[in-house]
């Protein structure tokens, strides 16, 4: 219990109205529905200071004395003990009413109703305490004041006010164990299904995003792209969008001279010299057994281009070494850029076909996707 007041003078008031979904604007909202306004800050004010400050010690002797009756109290003395209730209740006798309608009293409240419901504190009790502070102030208001009835009746209605928004705040607070462990759970909850869907969308051999996740990508980006496609070649906001398809060469050579094994080692060394070969935002999947695909947004064809020749380059000077072996392997490219309205299906098609251009003119080489119908769909000069 005391931990939670130190915590709360450490600010943790804003965090612990979080967690139970107050903000300002519900603050408010709660204030004004209990017709708590700023006279009742000056009521308040004038509670403490001219009946609380004098009499907090005795009034909260005189509770406990009163709940101590209560067969559940014993319940107090075991899992907070006494003698924090007692400092706990003196300390929210102080500030009685003081800023009523701020995250620093709400969450003050919240938490310790919420640490008291973690302490299997009945509620009943709690809420028969909150009456009791509330009979023994209309009490000693009445006394205090008994010659001026004008000053004792606004005093009690602000004594019944914030009698209210404690048992409100005390009611709230005891779902916090249970908020917390829901939150706990959901968070977990996310957790693993980010986990899963991570573990889902990746190849276990390369590392790279597997086709059902590369597939997911290109619509995605295709999507943007459509809606930002240039009006024309001089549109310099435009996003337009290129994918590259490659294929090692003679991959089955590899696998045959030294075991499938190896060729996984050069699958994945491939993968790697592909992934530091494009720009940071560019989208390298694996697209089937040593076949990958780029997928890159905001570059014309000649950018992806000259990507593709850097991503040849990179894998043809940059040799497996295993153990003894030095193994060169090679990459066909084809380049395709998208047309308007075009799916990925058909995108992939053209460089597909332009990748196997490739392998036809001599392997390690990149090629262009052009048909007659690109003259017509690229923007014009
Ligand atoms: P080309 O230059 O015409 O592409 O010749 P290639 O030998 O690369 O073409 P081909 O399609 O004949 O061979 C591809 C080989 O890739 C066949 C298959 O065994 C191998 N392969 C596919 N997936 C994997 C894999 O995950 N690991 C290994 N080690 N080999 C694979
Ligand atoms: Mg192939
Ligand atoms: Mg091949």
């Amino acid at each position: 219990m005391e931990n939670i007041l130190k915590n709360n003078q450490h600010h943790d008031s804003d965090a612990t109205c979080a967690a139970f979904g107050f903000d300002n604007a519900r603050i408010k909202e709660a204030v004004s529905m209990l017709g708590l306004g700023a006279e009742h800050g000056k009521l308040a004010e004038r509670i403490r200071s001219e009946i609380i400050n004098e009499k907090a010690d005795v009034f909260v002797e005189s509770g406990c004395a009163a709940l101590a009756r209560e067969r559940s109290f014993a319940l107090i003395e075991r899992n907070i003990g006494i003698e924090s209730f007692r400092k706990a209740w003196i300390h929210r006798l102080q500030c009685y009413g003081q800023e009523f309608n701020t995250c620093g009293y709400f969450g003050e409240r919240l938490a310790i109703a919420a640490a008291s419901a973690r302490a299997k504190i009945p509620l009943s009790i709690l809420l028969l305490q909150h009456c009791l502070t509330q009979q023994m102030l209309i009490t000693e208001v009445s006394v205090k004041f008994a010659e001026n009835t004008s000053t004792v009746q606004p005093l009690i209605e602000c004594i019944l006010k914030l009698t209210s928004l404690h048992l409100y705040l005390t009611a709230e607070g005891y779902h916090l164990p249970e908020i917390g462990e829901l939150r706990k759970a959901l968070e977990n909850l996310r957790k693993e299904t980010s986990r899963l869907h991570q573990e889902a969308s990746i190849d276990q051999l390369t590392g790279m995003i597997n086709y059902a996740s590369l597939m997911e990508s290109l619509e995605h980006q295709i999507t943007i792209a459509h809606k930002e496609m240039p009006k024309n070649q001089k549109d310099p906001g435009g996003n337009l969008l290129c994918v590259i398809m490659t294929d090692l060469d003679f991959f089955k050579d590899i696998n045959d001279t030294y075991g499938h094994v190896v060729g996984d080692f050069v699958l994945r060394h491939v993968a790697s010299r592909l992934q530091a070969a494009v720009r940071d935002f560019d989208i390298v999947g694996r697209f089937g057994g040593e076949e990958f695909v780029i997928i890159m947004t905001h570059a014309n064809l000649e950018l992806a281009k000259v990507i593709a020749e850097r991503i040849r380059k990179g894998v043809m000077d940059t040799p497996l070494h295993l153990k003894e072996l030095t193994i060169r392997v090679t990459i066909s490219l084809g380049v395709a850029m998208l047309r308007q309205g075009e799916r990925k299906e058909a995108l992939l098609e053209r460089a597909d076909t332009a990748m196997y251009e490739a392998k036809k003119a001599g392997r390690n080489r990149v090629m262009i996707a052009k048909d007659a119908d690109d003259s017509r769909t690229l923007p014009e000069l």
